[in-house]
């Protein structure tokens, strides 16, 4: 795939979304764009009457899906005579007199009676990459996959931070369900569509049809539950829904950004059902989880990132997985538009803007200041050779998050550390990543320390 294609297809991907399907394949389909500048970008049409036309409808989705496929603004310039390359005739539309307003915009073709939900086709398991942050929240979604049976855990809820892939999980669940069980009634919406529809099956008294199509589900996944939070009527509702499905023995999936005890202003009941199945965390991905992500996202692209490249990337996005997305995305677009090639300065200058990258790299002796602050020790208690845990624990997490976090070398590292050989660095980083996933303590003083320094070193 060229360059050109592949930035074509990432911003289509994203139009697609914002128009409705039968519009997208009667005009989309043929639109070109032309890098024409840094953040420039022309799109030709064959004829003035085109030209008006195509702008009237889709400038606004158009700009919309170029600063989603792209991470940044970018301004179009709609140009009539010149489409370079488009060998497809365009379709028809009739010019208009001189007095004659443009045609109206294509209409959406009918809705079918239950529609199914638009998924995004690349929320599938295979394209979903597991490590040791999403491994439950993955091996329970994919239990969910296998049968229409219901699961000793109902419902599996799975909760996460923003972009850790909640909804990549329950949209796969369905991708995979729809395979095996076409004719199955797979009932999956946002919980902010669950709510909207129930104001309006209120409004229009329409409840007994909203109650029989939830009620009649075989599965039932409702994304971002904590929207429910402070919507007493909707929660109700919900409450009832869950339990006719419950007792039926149909599965329901739940996601969520925060444990279902911790969703503000959410009933007692509720609260209580949610907790009834398994709860599944997701916690933001490792290192190397981040490079395998943006490998397969590169690939999805259809565009090679030298290796130092993805280091890079994992190195200084470390929030969560729609930024990598966005790191992905701005660097392969930031390469398109400058036609130069992807290597580190080219992603150091298109990230400069973003996700809190800073130029100069955090220093090692900045970690060790905010490791003392943490634990309140003194720096040459943390550079001495004083093995009680009270100081050897820091130390440690000190090396490990210089390891992580600069580009020092090991035995640099050991310099910094007061003269320590490469071997203990080693040994250090190891210990800490054995410790992480069994010792809540160190885990969460990891953590902590290293969103203080995100945050204190960001912009
Ligand atoms: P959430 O719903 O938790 O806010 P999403 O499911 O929308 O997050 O995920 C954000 C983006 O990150 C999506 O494009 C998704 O495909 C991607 N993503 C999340 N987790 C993974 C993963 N484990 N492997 C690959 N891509 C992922
Ligand atoms: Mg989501």
């Amino acid at each position: 795939m060229s360059v050109a294609d592949s930035l074509r297809e990432s911003v289509l991907a994203e139009l697609r979304k914002r128009i409705d399907p039968s519009t997208f394949s009667t005009w989309c389909t043929h639109l070109q764009f032309v890098p024409s500048g840094a953040d420039r970008v022309q799109v030709p049409l064959p004829n003035e009457i085109y030209r008006q036309w195509v702008e009237r409808q889709f400038r606004g989705p158009l700009e919309e899906a170029f600063r989603a496929a792209s991470g940044h603004p970018i301004a179009l310039d709609f140009t009539a005579g010149a489409a370079p390359g488009d060998s497809a005739p365009w379709p028809a539309i009739q010019a208009p007199a001189a007095d004659e307003p443009l045609p109206p915009p294509v209409e959406a073709p009918p809705v079918p009676r239950v529609p199914r939900p638009r998924l995004n086709d690349n929320y599938t398991f295979e394209n979903f990459v597991v490590g040791p942050t999403n491994r439950l929240a993955h091996a329970s979604a994919l239990a969910m996959s296998e049968s229409l049976v219901k699961n000793y855990n109902n419902p599996l809820f799975i909760h996460g931070g923003h972009g850790l892939g909640k909804s990549h999980l329950l949209q796969a669940i369905c991708h995979a369900l729809w395979q095996r069980y076409p004719d199955a009634d797979i009932c999956y919406l946002s919980c902010e569509g669950f709510v909207n529809e129930y104001i309006s099956a209120v409004q229009n008294r329409g409840l007994e049809s909203f109650r029989n199509r939830f009620r009649n589900a075989d599965v039932l996944l409702i994304d971002d539950i904590h929207f429910l939070s402070e919507k007493e009527g909707s929660q109700e509702e919900f409450f009832h829904t869950f339990n006719a499905l419950h007792d039926a023995n149909r599965q329901i999936i739940l996601s969520s950004d925060s444990p279902a005890k911790d969703i503000p202003k959410l009933s007692e009941r509720l609260m209580s059902r949610f907790a009834m199945g398994l709860e599944a965390r997701i916690d933001p991905p490792t290192y190397e989880m981040r490079v395998a992500i943006l490998r397969r996202k590169a690939e999805l692209r259809g565009r090679a990132i030298p290796d130092s490249v993805l280091d890079f990337i994992a190195n200084h996005v470390t929030t969560n997985i729609r930024d990598l997305e966005g790191a992905v995305n701005r660097i392969t677009f930031y390469a398109t538009l400058t036609h130069r090639e992807i290597d580190v300065p080219l992603a150091q200058e298109s990230l400069k803007d973003s996700f809190g990258y800073r130029a100069a790299p955090i220093t090692i002796p900045e970690i060790q200041q905010a490791v003392c602050e943490f634990f309140k020790i003194k720096i040459s208690e943390l550079m001495s050779n004083r093995r009680s845990r009270a100081f050897s624990i820091p130390r440690q997490i000190a090396i490990f998050l210089s390891r992580e976090m600069t580009d020092q070398s090991l035995a640099d590292i050991g310099a910094v550390f007061g003269n320590k050989d490469h071997t203990t660095v080693i040994y250090s980083v190891q210990k800490i990543k054995d410790l992480i996933p069994k010792d809540d303590r160190i885990k969460s003083a990891v953590d902590g320390i290293r969103t203080v320094l995100q945050r204190r070193f960001s912009r």
